[in-house]
C-alpha cells in the first residue's frame, strides 16, 4: 500500500466526461505513482451525497447542453460543500461544462437559462448561431508556461473580478472569443475551455496540480523536491 493517497471526486462523471475528461485523473496518477503516490477515483453523480472532507481533488467534466440541465437540477445539493470546499483553497478542475456549472449561471444554444453553482463568480452566454471549436494554445501570464487543448463549445464566458484567466489566447478562442483569455483560476480552483484532457496534454500543469493537491493534504513533506525529480510530458 502506498503511504501517501490522493482521493478524486469525478463530479457527475458518469453523465460530464467529453472527450475522456476523466483522463486528467489518468494524468495525474500517471504522475503520483513515480514518487509513491496512490490516486483513488469516484463518481459522484446524481443524488449521491458529495461529502468535501472525503476529497483531496475534484474534477468537474464537460457535457452536452442536455446532460447539462439534468446535472444542473442535481447540483443545488452538492452547492453549498463545494463551496466550502473551494473556499478552503480545496483543488478543483472544471472543464468546460463542469467549468461553466461551477459559475454563475449559463445560457443554453436554446436560449434556456440554467442556474449554477454560484460557488465562482463567472457567467456563460451562448452565441447566436455558432461554437468555439479548434485547437488552443494559452500562455501562463503568471510563470511563462504554454499550454494546449482543443475547445468545442457554444457557451461564452465572462470572468469575475476577483478570477483571473488561467491563460491568454496565442491561438483559438478561449472564453469567449473576445476578451483574449482562456479558463480560470481563483485560489485552488481551476476551469477551462480545453479538453485534451488538459492534465495529459500538458505535463506541467499537471506537475502543478499535482503539487496543491499534496502539499495541502500532506503539509509536513517536501513535494516540490520530489516532483522536480518528474520529467513532464507533453502529448
Ligand atoms: N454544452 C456546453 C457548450 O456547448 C459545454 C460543451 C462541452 O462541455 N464540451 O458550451
Amino acid at each position: 500500500m502506498a503511504e501517501y493517497k490522493i482521493n478524486a471526486a469525478h463530479l457527475y462523471g458518469d453523465l460530464m466526461n467529453t472527450y475522456g475528461d476523466f483522463g486528467n485523473i489518468v494524468a495525474l496518477r500517471y504522475y503520483a505513482q513515480k514518487i509513491g503516490v496512490a490516486v483513488d477515483q469516484h463518481i459522484v453523480s446524481l443524488e449521491d451525497n458529495f461529502d468535501a472532507k472525503d476529497y483531496d481533488f475534484v474534477l468537474f467534466g464537460g457535457g452536452q447542453d442536455y446532460e447539462q440541465m439534468i446535472v444542473a437540477e442535481d447540483l443545488p445539493k452538492k452547492a453549498t460543500a463545494l463551496k466550502a470546499y473551494i473556499e478552503d483553497d480545496g483543488p478543483f478542475l472544471g472543464v468546460c461544462g463542469g467549468f461553466q456549472l461551477i459559475g454563475q449561471y449559463f445560457i443554453l444554444a436554446d436560449g434556456t437559462k440554467v442556474n449554477g453553482i454560484g460557488a465562482l463568480s463567472h457567467y456563460t452566454l451562448n452565441q447566436p448561431n455558432g461554437r468555439f471549436i479548434g485547437n488552443v494554445t494559452i500562455e501562463d501570464e503568471v510563470n511563462g508556461l504554454e499550454y494546449h487543448g482543443f475547445e468545442n463549445h457554444q457557451g461564452r464566458t465572462f470572468l469575475g473580478d476577483d478570477e483571473r484567466p488561467l491563460g491568454q489566447i496565442i491561438k483559438g478562442k478561449g472564453n469567449n472569443g473576445e476578451d483574449g483569455g482562456e479558463g480560470l483560476v481563483y485560489k485552488n480552483a481551476y476551469g477551462t475551455y480545453f479538453h485534451g484532457p488538459i492534465l495529459t496534454r500538458n505535463g506541467n500543469l499537471a506537475l502543478h496540480m499535482l503539487q496543491l493537491i499534496l502539499e495541502r493534504k500532506y503539509p509536513q513533506v517536501d513535494w516540490q523536491q520530489k516532483i522536480a525529480t518528474i520529467t513532464p510530458e507533453f502529448f
